[in-house]
């Protein structure tokens, strides 16, 4: 994928991914069965979360790094303990602020410190691939991605991409929606920023989890917004690929970790916790060699336990994100094949998609965005906090029924 103003896009005729094959793009469509057979040497059993060695949760033991973390502060744990053990030369990770403050880039971390840098989540996209680029032969790295990122390596690495070869681990975090980026431009109007006052810093989840956005000026104006206030950003800003990606728990990452939403959790105010799902004998022995040191502050699951965290944006992905690439077919527009679909979509959950997609329709209208801008957040977040939270338990039953027993049917052979 490569960059643009409303998001990542197609990367046909990418130049920027040098000799990298941009046929291998999510936005035309990955072979996801045919991509297990070769990665994993077999389907799933469960197609809602992937391939699971073990669940866990819990976080980094160590509160510094749990604090700086957007979630438990794993992803950013098990990075510097694959270089502090020799394991890796170098772990591509993303960072907000580089070029510029609004802008987010990957960059090639080589020491702990500079891991702890980046940590936290970015929720415009990065693209990722093309940090490929600036591999030093012989080196061995470990690559973060988002599910469609994780997925395209593993195809280039099944066509013996030597780069993408030099990648001895991959980690994830389980992606639901990023924004586009002109999400942060609309936030700043809508908080009546001037456009002469230049941003000098974005952080996505400052503070104790789970976090607020907090945008700092020049001119010395602080912006703060809980993380479930400017989720208001997501209707009007969402990228194409978060709504046609069937992916949600980043299934070809050895280590995929997600924030543990479960009132247990959020109610002990103690900080963040993650979701931590091991896919590969490699990371499970990681994994286990961590909590066994006290690096980690882990405990077992129950994998179905823990996948209810997120049923809903299960559904978004699996359900919908198939639903929504119907539709735009259906209106001569072109969206991504992943090779499967599910076996069956009742009625009800189909209907349920229309009004979803209507809204985002709406909502990413030019004129909604102009509305949006002009009405004050502390007004629409916490209406829209309110609308979301309402909906969610309108549309529960529908969205949760027959999750359970998802099963696809392969359409790529
Ligand atoms: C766009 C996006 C959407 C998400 N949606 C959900 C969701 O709906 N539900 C849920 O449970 N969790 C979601 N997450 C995951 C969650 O925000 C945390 O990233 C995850 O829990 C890991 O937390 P951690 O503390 O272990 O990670 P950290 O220790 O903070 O490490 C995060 C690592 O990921 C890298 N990174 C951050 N952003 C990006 C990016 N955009 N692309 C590539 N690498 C990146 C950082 O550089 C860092 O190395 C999302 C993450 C992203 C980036």
């Amino acid at each position: 994928m490569v960059p643009s103003r409303e998001g990542p896009r197609p990367c046909v005729d990418d130049s920027s991914q040098g000799a990298l094959d941009h046929s291998v793009c999510p936005g035309v469509g990955i072979d996801y069965p045919r991509l297990y057979e070769v990665h994993y040497g077999r389907h799933p059993d469960n197609w809602l979360t992937g391939i699971v060695q073990k669940v866990r949760t819990g976080h980094a033991a160590d509160p510094t790094i749990r604090l700086a973390g957007a979630s438990g502060g794993v992803l950013t744990r098990v990075l510097q303990y694959l270089l502090e053990t020799g394991r890796i030369d170098g772990a591509v990770v993303a960072k907000q602020g580089i070029p510029s403050p609004m802008e987010a880039s990957a960059v090639i971390a080589t020491t702990p410190q500079e891991v702890l840098d980046c940590a936290g989540s970015v929720y415009i996209q990065v693209p990722m691939i093309p940090a490929l680029a600036r591999f030093e032969p012989g080196k061995r790295y470990a690559f973060v991605g988002t599910p469609e990122q994780t997925a395209v390596l593993r195809e280039l690495q099944r066509r013996g991409d030597a780069r993408a070869r030099q990648v001895a681990f991959v980690l994830g975090p389980y992606t639901g929606t990023a924004l586009s980026p002109r999400a942060l431009e609309y936030y700043l109007r809508s908080n009546k920023v001037a456009k002469e006052d230049p941003v000098t810093s974005v952080q996505w989840r400052a503070g104790k989890w789970p976090g607020y956005l907090e945008i700092q000026t020049k001119s010395g104006v602080i912006l703060r917004s809980p993380k479930v206030y400017y989720n208001f950003l997501i209707p009007f800003f969402v990228t194409d690929t978060s709504l046609l990606s069937r992916d949600f728990c980043n299934e070809f990452a050895d280590l995929a970790v997600g924030d543990a939403w479960s009132p247990k959790f959020e109610n002990a105010g103690e900080g963040g916790v993650s979701v931590v799902v091991t896919r590969t004998p490699e990371m499970e022995t990681v994994i286990a060699e961590m909590c066994n040191k006290g690096l980690l502050a882990l405990e077992e699951a129950d994998p179905a336990k823990a996948g209810d965290m997120h049923g809903h944006m299960l559904d978004f992905k699996k359900r919908g994100g198939y639903l929504r690439g119907r539709m735009r077919r259906f209106f001569g527009r072109p969206a991504p094949d992943y090779g499967y679909r599910p076996a069956r979509i009742a009625f009800p959950r189909r209907a349920v998609e229309l009004i979803i997609s209507s809204v985002f329709f709406l909502c990413r209208s030019a004129p909604a965005r102009w509305i949006v801008c002009r009405i004050p957040e502390r007004i629409l977040g916490p209406f829209f906090n309110w609308m979301r939270l309402r909906w969610k338990a309108l549309s529960r039953p529908t969205k949760r029924k027959g999750l359970a027993q998802y099963d696809v049917i392969i359409t790529s052979r």
